[in-house]
């Protein structure tokens, strides 16, 4: 099974294209006092540039340890991470920061955003640790919640927007940098089923476009409009595949109730 997860990696991998994503025997050990917690053991995965790639499995199983180490926010303890071909483990924490700020977009499950400020200034944040001008920084931050559908909130606080939308400014913030890949642990997580799907559809669009994303879910529902599937099980991957006819989430929203937003 895992031979042949392997060998479906090497397939699901672009020809000729250098991987964005080569991840190879990772291992994570967690120090707790006299316990240590071996989250992630031999974790090897390619993804190319342009995947769509959902990572699935019960709580536990290493997933958000995996994306953490995708992120640059944690290091392996042992195997090697190439984002882009940089190896990562060799890289200071400022070298860290920049790859951060310019190469990944983070989403989460609780949006995470400023209270105290507007959906605009939410957005526009990346740019200034980007040193990007405030007037090109607002720019894009324009153009990036227009892209989300949030044109007409910019001025709102995250306290007047409903959850569907908090998560949509949570994503044009993390594309305002472009990025190459955008990461998101289970962004759906605080959603109902309806702007969940919603939230799908802003992913199927932005990958259309070219954009690498990587996303943690548990539901199955949220997994099949992905490319590709990697189950997650006691830090390993047991399972990785290509998805059957993925449905449109945006033909899918068509048929669902409509609820109040
Ligand atoms: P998932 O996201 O799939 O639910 P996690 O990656 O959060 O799984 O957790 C994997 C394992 O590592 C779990 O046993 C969890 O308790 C442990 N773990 C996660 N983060 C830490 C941490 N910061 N310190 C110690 N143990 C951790
Ligand atoms: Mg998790």
């Amino acid at each position: 099974m895992v031979t042949n997860s392997q060998t479906e990696t090497t397939h699901t991998g672009m020809k000729g294209a250098e991987p964005v994503i080569l991840v190879q025997e990772v291992h994570k050990y967690y120090e707790l006092g006299e316990t240590r917690v071996h989250a992630l053991r031999g974790v090897s995965i390619e993804i190319a540039r342009g995947e769509f790639v959902a990572i699935m499995g019960a709580s536990g199983g290493g997933k958000s340890t995996f994306m953490n180490i995708l992120g640059c926010l944690d290091k392996p303890s042992a195997g090697r991470y190439l984002l882009e071909g940089i190896e990562v483990s060799s890289l200071s924490i400022k070298e860290l920061a920049t790859i951060r700020n310019h190469k990944l977009g983070f989403v989460f499950q609780g949006f995470n955003l400023l209270s105290r400020t507007t959906a605009l200034e939410n957005v526009e944040l990346p740019t200034l640790y980007a040193r990007i001008s405030k007037a090109e920084g607002e720019k894009r931050s324009r153009e990036a919640l227009a892209l989300v559908g949030l044109a007409d909130r910019i001025s709102h606080f995250p306290s007047q927007l409903s959850g569907g939308q908090q998560q949509r400014v949570a994503i044009a913030r993390a594309l305002v940098n472009r990025p190459s890949i955008l990461l998101a642990d289970e962004p759906t997580g605080n959603l109902d089923s309806r702007t969940s799907v919603e939230i799908m559809d802003i992913f199927q669009k932005l990958n259309d476009d070219g954009l690498t994303v990587v996303l943690v879910t548990h539901e199955p529902d949220i997994a099949q409009y992905a490319k590709r599937g990697i189950q997650f099980r006691d830090g390993k991957i047991r399972r990785d595949e290509r998805t059957e006819n993925q449905p449109r989430a945006s033909e899918v929203i068509k048929h669902l109730p409509s609820l109040e937003d």
